[in-house]
């Protein structure tokens, strides 16, 4: 006997989303209309959270959490039992399900679903997969039966809900790290010659990073990201300042629960480089990075927020400052969180007309 499961998807090949319908049929070759006893379609998500084992540990350590489960029992479709090229039947059974739109989680917070996930660091590997299975019972002999599955990955997509994160940072690096000379000339400046008591005044050069508002990035699609730089003016005359660096980079954090404990593994993503030497000629100076300030994610998962699994994301900007094109290099280091998302759906809108 012969399974094959055919998932409905004249809307395109894109992710489902929840409140999806979810249709298709399983078609049922080789064996007797006698024969077949049970047909059953299961319909479930599953979040697998599995540690290898190291040097401590001699067993690997797994959990399975059932995200949610539909099952039902399946009807053949009498007017589709045709004959195939060998003579025997073909059964076609349809198959209906609808993607729930919250996890179905013990937590107090009605929890999103989380993404088609897999990750694997070699230490740890969290998997959220979405199957649509069909189990087919067939009497042997008597009372004796067999039972022979099918089954099918579904590709699933949720998208946060946009909270309030900031979408812009400043952070500071002192002039004494740039120039020794403004070091020493600042405290006489305001007369002190001590460095621990009272705070001597210590300007900062420093860096703001601006992103769009809110700070959401959707897969595939540019997102700007600036750059300005805040010199004070004491360093503008005293000092060369260059900009030797911008690294722009994507931290991606994935965590999950295994029974009572949540466990983690972080990954750096793919950024943009840019090296060389750029002079500073303004108080308030904009970085023109061109196409460099464009960040683009691309296989990222959407950001989820739930009480079995979070991924998080930030974009890290790390920029190279010099006194001259000779001089040390320091470097400014800034950190935003992010929300990832997936484009929205291509089809139509009325198809995902959810309240
Ligand atoms: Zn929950």
């Amino acid at each position: 006997m012969k399974l094959a499961l055919q998932i409905d998807d004249e809307d395109g090949p894109s992710s489902f989303r929840p409140g999806d319908p979810l249709r298709g049929i399983l078609e049922i070759r080789g064996c007797s209309f006698k024969s077949l006893f049970r047909i059953k379609a299961r319909f479930f998500a599953e979040l697998t959270v599995k540690v290898y084992p190291d040097v401590n540990t001699y067993c690997t350590n797994e959990y399975n959490h059932i995200l949610f489960e539909q099952s039902e029992d399946l009807k053949i479709l009498q007017s589709t039992s045709v004959n195939d090229d060998v003579g025997n039947c073909v059964f076609l059974c349809p198959i209906e399900f609808t993607f729930p739109l919250t996890l179905n989680c013990a937590c107090e917070n009605s929890c999103q679903l989380p993404s088609s996930v897999s990750a694997n660091d070699g230490k740890l590997q969290i998997k959220s997969t979405y199957w649509l299975s069909a189990t087919v019972e067939r009497r042997i002999v008597g009372k004796l039966t067999r039972t022979n599955r099918v089954r099918q990955e579904l590709p699933f997509s949720c998208n946060p809900v946009v909270n309030n994160f900031a979408a812009s940072c400043i952070v500071a690096l002192s002039v004494d790290k740039l120039s020794q000379n403004f070091e020493s000339a600042s405290r006489e400046l305001v007369g002190f010659g001590r460095a621990d008591y009272p705070p001597i005044y210590s300007p900062s050069l420093q860096m703001e990073v601006i992103l769009p508002e809110p700070p959401v990035l959707t897969r595939g699609r540019g997102t700007p990201v600036r750059l300005v730089l805040h010199t004070p003016q004491e360093l503008m005359q005293g000092a060369h300042i260059y900009v030797r660096s911008v690294e722009i980079q994507m931290q991606a954090a994935i965590s999950a629960l295994l029974r009572y404990t949540w466990k983690s593994m972080a990954d750096t993503r793919l950024g943009n480089n840019i090296k060389g030497a750029v002079p500073i000629n303004s108080e308030h100076f904009e970085l023109d990075l061109g196409a460099w300030g464009i960040f683009v994610v691309i296989q990222s998962r959407p950001s989820s927020n739930s009480c079995l699994l979070k991924v998080g994301y930030a974009i890290e900007v790390i920029v190279g400052i010099s006194n001259g094109v000779e001089g040390s290099i320091q470097y400014l280091k800034a950190s935003l969180d992010v929300l990832v998302m997936d484009p929205p759906p291509i089809y139509r809108a009325e198809a995902h007309n959810i309240a």
